[in-house]
Protein backbone atom coordinates (compact mmCIF):
# COMPACT_ATOMS: atom_id res chain seq x y z
CA UNK A 1 0.00 0.00 0.00
CA UNK A 2 1.49 3.91 -0.95
CA UNK A 3 1.16 6.37 0.96
CA UNK A 4 -0.66 9.46 -0.45
CA UNK A 5 -1.07 13.43 0.99
CA UNK A 6 -4.82 12.35 0.89
CA UNK A 7 -4.92 9.19 2.38
CA UNK A 8 -7.30 10.24 5.25
CA UNK A 9 -8.87 7.12 7.15
CA UNK A 10 -12.23 8.35 6.33
CA UNK A 11 -15.11 6.34 6.30
CA UNK A 12 -18.40 6.87 4.16
CA UNK A 13 -20.30 7.29 7.68
CA UNK A 14 -18.36 9.29 9.03
CA UNK A 15 -18.96 11.54 6.03
CA UNK A 16 -22.67 11.33 6.24
CA UNK A 17 -22.18 12.27 9.85
CA UNK A 18 -20.82 15.29 9.13
CA UNK A 19 -23.01 16.33 6.27
CA UNK A 20 -25.85 15.77 8.71
CA UNK A 21 -24.15 17.93 10.89
CA UNK A 22 -24.17 20.59 8.46
CA UNK A 23 -27.70 20.60 7.52
CA UNK A 24 -28.19 21.26 11.16
CA UNK A 25 -25.95 23.92 11.22
CA UNK A 26 -27.75 25.72 8.44
CA UNK A 27 -30.69 25.27 10.04
CA UNK A 28 -29.71 27.14 13.35
CA UNK A 29 -29.60 30.88 14.31
CA UNK A 30 -25.97 30.76 14.51
CA UNK A 31 -25.85 30.29 10.93
CA UNK A 32 -28.77 32.80 10.44
CA UNK A 33 -26.75 35.43 12.31
CA UNK A 34 -23.65 34.62 9.97
CA UNK A 35 -25.56 35.12 7.20
CA UNK A 36 -27.51 38.31 8.23
CA UNK A 37 -24.12 40.20 7.85
CA UNK A 38 -24.10 39.81 4.42
CA UNK A 39 -20.77 39.32 3.50
CA UNK A 40 -18.57 36.66 2.04
CA UNK A 41 -16.44 35.12 4.55
CA UNK A 42 -13.26 35.13 1.62
CA UNK A 43 -13.35 37.92 -0.38
CA UNK A 44 -15.48 40.16 2.08
CA UNK A 45 -18.08 41.41 -0.82
CA UNK A 46 -21.35 42.47 0.23
CA UNK A 47 -23.45 39.57 -0.48
CA UNK A 48 -27.18 39.46 -0.16
CA UNK A 49 -27.99 36.74 2.55
CA UNK A 50 -30.39 34.69 0.01
CA UNK A 51 -26.98 34.34 -2.06
CA UNK A 52 -24.46 33.03 0.59
CA UNK A 53 -23.80 29.20 0.34
CA UNK A 54 -22.03 27.55 2.96
CA UNK A 55 -18.69 26.06 2.84
CA UNK A 56 -16.36 24.29 5.15
CA UNK A 57 -12.74 25.62 5.07
CA UNK A 58 -11.51 22.17 5.17
CA UNK A 59 -13.88 20.16 2.97
CA UNK A 60 -15.93 16.89 4.49
CA UNK A 61 -14.19 14.41 2.30
CA UNK A 62 -10.63 15.63 3.64
CA UNK A 63 -11.41 15.57 6.89
CA UNK A 64 -12.77 18.75 7.35
CA UNK A 65 -15.57 18.58 10.60
CA UNK A 66 -19.12 20.04 10.59
CA UNK A 67 -17.76 22.74 13.33
CA UNK A 68 -18.80 26.35 14.01
CA UNK A 69 -14.66 27.03 13.47
CA UNK A 70 -15.08 24.93 9.91
CA UNK A 71 -18.29 26.35 8.49
CA UNK A 72 -18.39 30.16 6.67
CA UNK A 73 -21.02 31.48 4.57
CA UNK A 74 -19.50 32.54 0.97
CA UNK A 75 -20.55 33.82 -2.10
CA UNK A 76 -20.97 31.99 -5.17
CA UNK A 77 -17.96 33.15 -6.79
CA UNK A 78 -15.80 31.88 -4.14
CA UNK A 79 -17.60 28.85 -3.89
CA UNK A 80 -17.31 28.15 -7.41
CA UNK A 81 -13.30 28.65 -7.94
CA UNK A 82 -12.84 27.03 -4.43
CA UNK A 83 -14.13 23.74 -6.02
CA UNK A 84 -12.46 24.35 -9.07
CA UNK A 85 -8.89 25.43 -7.83
CA UNK A 86 -6.11 22.90 -6.05
CA UNK A 87 -5.68 23.76 -2.54
CA UNK A 88 -2.47 25.36 -3.14
CA UNK A 89 -4.37 27.64 -5.90
CA UNK A 90 -6.80 28.35 -3.38
CA UNK A 91 -4.29 29.76 -1.11
CA UNK A 92 -2.88 31.82 -3.39
CA UNK A 93 -6.14 33.34 -4.61
CA UNK A 94 -7.13 34.14 -0.76
CA UNK A 95 -3.72 35.45 0.07
CA UNK A 96 -4.05 37.78 -3.10
CA UNK A 97 -7.67 38.54 -1.70
CA UNK A 98 -6.06 39.69 1.94
CA UNK A 99 -3.69 42.14 0.48
CA UNK A 100 -5.68 43.61 -2.11
CA UNK A 101 -7.74 44.16 2.04
CA UNK A 102 -5.51 45.70 3.32
CA UNK A 103 -6.88 49.40 3.28
CA UNK A 104 -9.45 47.95 5.00
ZN1 LIG B 1 -16.60 35.64 -2.03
Amino acid sequence: MSLTPFAYDLDEAQIRRERQKARELRASQWWKRRCAKGVCHYCQRPTPPGELTMDHIVPVARGGRSIKGNIVPCCKDCNIKKKQLLPMEWDQYLSQMHSQNNYE
